[in-house]
């Protein structure tokens, strides 16, 4: 297991990066991409997010805490700004390898708290 507190790896900033993205587009909780299992309708875009505000944040994240679930494929971490019950998910996605992917905020200071990738 690695030390923490670290920075985050290349990996992890792809993840976010690429999560991230999707904020501009409207997609981010699955709009445009994923059918309503009730309807069989492809979900609505979501208002479009400015990235720009988390994105810029990336550089100066340090992982504090790994899951430890030890499962192979769980890849979650937590950064310095997470507070128990603030999270709420931002981005929801699928990693190219097609795990989840989700990135959380804190709801009052939206920082980036957690990435999930399961
Ligand atoms: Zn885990």
């Amino acid at each position: 297991m690695r030390e923490v507190p670290r920075p985050l790896t290349e990996e992890e900033r792809e993840w976010l990066r690429q999560a991230l993205s999707l904020l501009s587009t409207g997609e981010y909780l699955g709009g445009g991409r994923w059918v309503d299992a009730e309807t069989g309708q492809v979900l609505p875009l979501d208002p479009p997010i400015d990235p720009e505000p988390y994105l810029a944040q990336i550089e100066r994240l340090q992982v504090v805490d790994m899951c430890r679930c030890g499962d192979p494929g769980c890849h979650t971490v937590r950064f310095q700004h997470y507070r128990p019950g603030k999270s709420v998910a931002l981005v929801h996605t699928n990693t190219l390898d097609g795990r989840q992917l989700i990135v959380f905020v804190d709801e009052e200071t939206e920082l980036l708290t957690e990435l999930e990738v399961i």
